[in-house]
């Protein structure tokens, strides 16, 4: 494909009105095929697109840093096929109880020193039940109360429960979709891809923005990454935060072993993610210790705009905050 025959408007979406259809009742803004001719395309013209659609909606040099905490660690029913946290997976992590609002306040503090500016607290359920909601909001209110924006991925949420969130002052909800609707099924069983979406509407409906994106590298083909991304971008509206990451292989995992994919590959779907969500926040996540700092500025080049930063993510590691900091100024970058 020519790198001219699609050009991004001033929402970012394609020129080419044969490529976008409206349903009755809801616009379809992204047809997968679009987004693969994306995907298809030379690699320096799509990243060339992708930074300027970047240019127009952010500063181009700047990034946005978020802090991941885990915490309640371990033991989770469900069956993610990535994810060491699973019980069902023999892994190196070990079960951690809930932890204290002091301990996530005390951790909350020292990522705001470090200069985080959202603080995000994950925790291994299929979903929370109402005791661990309110140790929940009694967290998110300690951590607001520092002047931090607050985030939290817990599973899935009940409408009631996205509201009592929302009202201790929850910013973001994080729940990815991981992958394509028809990938999903060989990822994980013991959920639907419409349940991930429901919870997605509870978000939204409880006025809490969506964090949502998903994770590449899982075997999966150029076509269910096309997939992932126009789920993510037909979304209404689509999510602020859109984590794209690269599968950290965790062995006793069962996809411990799964084929690597070339790191370019995700610089792709970085870029289309850029392109087709012009606004989002696009955050370079997991996966991003085993890049090289090549890799990383070309992620930058393509339209990540976030990362999370601190020596560990919720279980997997991370770059140190050192090691960001001087990668940073050989890029001139800043944090936003
Ligand atoms: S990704 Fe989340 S829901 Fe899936 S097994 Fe891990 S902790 Fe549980």
């Amino acid at each position: 494909m020519r790198c001219d025959s699609f050009t991004a408007d001033q929402t970012g979406h394609l020129k080419n009105a044969d490529s976008i259809t409206h349903s009755a009742d809801k616009p379809v803004r992204w047809h997968i095929k679009e987004i693969q001719a994306l995907l298809d395309m030379p690699f320096n013209d799509l990243i060339f697109q992708a930074q300027q659609v970047h240019r127009e909606f952010h500063n181009a040099n700047a990034v946005q840093l978020s802090t991941l905490i885990s915490v309640k660690t371990g033991g989770c029913p469900e069956d993610c096929g990535y994810c060491p946290q699973a019980a069902r997976y023999h892994t190196n992590v070990e079960n951690q109880d809930m932890l204290s609002v002091d301990d996530v306040l005390a951790a909350a503090t020292a990522a705001k020193a470090q200069g985080a500016t959202r603080f995000c607290m994950g925790a291994a359920w299929r979903g929370p039940k109402q005791r661990d909601i309110e140790k929940m909001t009694a967290m998110i209110s300690a951590v607001k109360d520092l002047g931090m924006e607050t985030c939290a991925t817990l599973g899935m949420l009940k409408p009631g429960q996205a509201k009592q969130l929302g009202d201790a002052g929850l910013d973001y909800y994080n729940h990815n979709l991981d992958t394509s609707p028809d990938y999903y099924k060989e990822i994980i069983t013991t959920r639907q891809y419409k349940d991930r979406l429901n919870t997605l509407q509870a978000v939204r409906d409880a006025g809490i923005n969506v964090c949502c994106g998903g994770i590449v590298g899982m075997g999966e083909t150029r076509e269910a990454r096309a997939g992932l991304i126009a789920q993510l971008a037909n979304l209404e509206p689509y999510p602020e935060s859109v984590p794209i990451n690269y599968l950290v292989q965790v062995e006793g995992t069962p996809l411990y072993g799964t084929a690597k994919l070339d790191p370019f590959e995700f610089v792709r779907t970085i870029a289309a993610a850029r392109i087709t969500m012009p606004k989002a926040m696009v955050r370079l996540s997991a996966g991003r210790r085993e890049m090289s700092e090549a890799i990383q500025a070309l992620c930058f080049l393509a339209g990540a705009n976030s990362i999370f930063y601190g020596d560990k993510l919720l279980t997997t590691g991370n770059p140190e905050v050192r090691q960001d900091q001087t990668l940073f100024e050989k890029l001139g970058m800043q944090s936003l």
